[in-house]
């Protein structure tokens, strides 16, 4: 990453700002000089097509306190350049920052060529932005033998360093896939090693706003931005601990949970370098498939704005025979929507890729977490375990899609499962493949580290367990999809090696995985 010269001027924005009716009908008005480095939160790039890449910055002088850009749009100017010293430039443009998206802007860069690097820079008020590396995605028609990408999720900043995403930046990818909680809404809880600027949290579009900028002042966060693009969905933690979207907006009795949705979106929307449209009120239609040629499609699930309300957790006389708690059998539960739902299986069903990765936020495999190994519990009411219907709708489409894969976060360990066509059949074939990835910061350290190859006898869809911190990087080729469980040494200090627990494959027509 090139250092960018800092490059002091005269003028204040506001002063500016105070100028500028005066001076309007009798002379242009003056550029813009900044005497602060705007680019305080980095550059990043995102959503990945065959001829155009996303590119996002937010402005922000004074990032901890509303950006301090004051109330002006502020033009900024942007290069696409073939390579790092932006001197083959491919595409250029300007593009206006307004305070009403707190100063971000997201660039959506077309007439790219397929499947290569390009490099980017935006430039306002005379200074230069740090220079970003995003990449385009292969030709619809291509065949190309190889993706290479990291999922990644959970990063609570004041619970770990990102010393995974120093290490995720150093690796050699298309693409990342961030599966949810980019931040943590609330106070500071749980095991704190770094402490937020603010203690007072309110819900607030400031509050949401301030937030985004604290966790992106981080500079591994930055690195990593700035050397792949991202493909990014949310869970709860965007908007509050466990959420559920789907409630009627309309009712009164559900306004301060429609405002924290609209002010949460919004901050989302301003912060990820995301090719959706802006959000209307509480909504944003976040999901959306991206394709690698004829490789790979990434079908990106939005689990938690159409979702039924949580049951509540099962006592044993709430269980049917097959072990499933009756009222998430509720087929009137949904966790996508009927909409999101529909887009889902035709998506699958229409799809010619090679590997169909279903990206999404929480585990979607059943589990049994109890104590006891007669009775099937439920730990996991938040998860695809409260909401049966669905996921069986999404597990019948999955059982007649070509080499289906399940790419989650959430439980801040790593998971690897065999996705069983009825799990309350233990019989029952292996239709998919699902790889939960662990946590980049989320509960710290594991005390103590634990890695399973053969977790439990009471669950034998489950492959793999392992508690470190990290991401999981995956090689996708035409014969097998390999994921390899990066782990860093420590969250609690800002340097740590990474290394890798295991690898898994899952080879091409066999669903499920097995140890390389
Ligand atoms: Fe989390
Ligand atoms: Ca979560």
């Amino acid at each position: 990453m090139d250092r960018r010269a800092f490059i002091a001027a005269s003028a204040r924005i506001a002063a500016l700002t105070a100028l500028a009716p005066l001076a309007a009908c009798t002379q242009a008005p003056a550029p813009l000089r900044l005497d602060r480095d705007p680019f305080t939160l980095g550059v990043a790039s995102g959503d990945p097509l065959a001829d155009a890449v996303v590119l996002w910055t937010r402005l922000a002088v004074d990032p901890l306190n509303g950006g301090g850009m004051g109330p002006a749009p502020v033009d900024l100017d942007w290069t696409v350049a073939r390579d790092e010293a932006l001197t083959d430039v491919a595409r250029s443009g300007r593009v206006t920052a307004t305070a009403e998206l707190a100063h971000a802007v997201h660039v959506d860069v077309t007439g790219l060529d397929p499947d290569r690097g390009y490099w980017y820079r935006f430039r306002a008020g005379g200074i230069d932005s740090p220079i970003g590396r995003t990449r385009t995605a292969p030709a619809a028609g291509s065949s190309p033998q190889q993706l290479r990408f990291a999922v990644a999720s959970c990063q609570n900043y004041t619970q770990g360093f990102y010393t995974a995403h120093a290490a995720l930046a150093r690796e050699d990818l298309h693409a990342v896939l961030f599966l949810g909680d980019y931040i943590y809404e609330g106070n500071a809880r749980g095991d704190t090693v770094r402490g937020y600027a603010k203690s007072d949290w309110s819900f607030s579009q400031a509050d949401y706003r301030d937030r985004y900028a604290q966790y992106r002042s981080d500079k591994d966060l930055q690195a990593a931005h700035a050397a792949f693009p991202w493909i990014v969905t949310w869970d709860d933690h965007e908007v509050e601990n466990n959420y559920a979207g789907g409630i009627d907006v309309t009712d009164p009795r559900n306004k301060q949970a429609v405002f924290e949705r609209t002010v949460a979106y919004q901050a989302f929307y301003e912060h990820m370098p995301v090719r959706v449209p802006r959000p209307q009120g509480p909504a944003l239609k976040l999901y959306r498939s991206l394709s690698f040629g004829d490789l790979a499609t990434f079908h990106v699930l939005d689990t938690r704005q159409y979702r039924s309300p949580e049951v509540p957790l099962c006592a044993d006389k709430d269980e049917t025979a097959s072990g499933y708690c009756a009222a998430s059998l509720d087929p009137k539960r949904t966790m996508l929507g009927t909409e999101q739902r529909a887009w889902l299986v035709s998506g699958l069903a229409a799809s010619h890729a090679t590997w169909n990765l279903v990206a999404q936020s929480v585990r979607f495999a059943q589990q049994d977490s109890s104590p006891t190994p007669a009775v099937q519990h439920f730990d996991g009411v938040d998860n695809w375990m409260g909401y049966v219907a669905d996921r069986q709708v999404v597990l019948d489409q999955l059982a007649r899609t070509k080499n289906p894969v399940v790419l989650s976060g959430d439980s801040h360990v790593n998971f690897v499962y065999d996705l069983k066509r009825d799990f309350s059949d233990p019989r029952s074939p292996t239709v998919a493949t699902e790889i939960l990835g662990t946590a980049i910061s989320s509960d710290s350290d594991p005390t103590p580290p634990a890695t399973q190859f053969d977790p439990s006898a009471k669950n034998p869809q489950l492959r793999f367990f392992d508690n470190h911190k990290g991401y999981v990087r995956c090689t996708v080729e035409r014969t097998r999809l390999t994921a390899d469980f990066r782990a860093v040494s420590t969250v609690r200090s800002p340097t740590a090696i990474v290394s890798t627990t295991a690898t898994f494959v899952v080879d091409d027509g066999t669903p499920g995985a097995h140890r390389a």
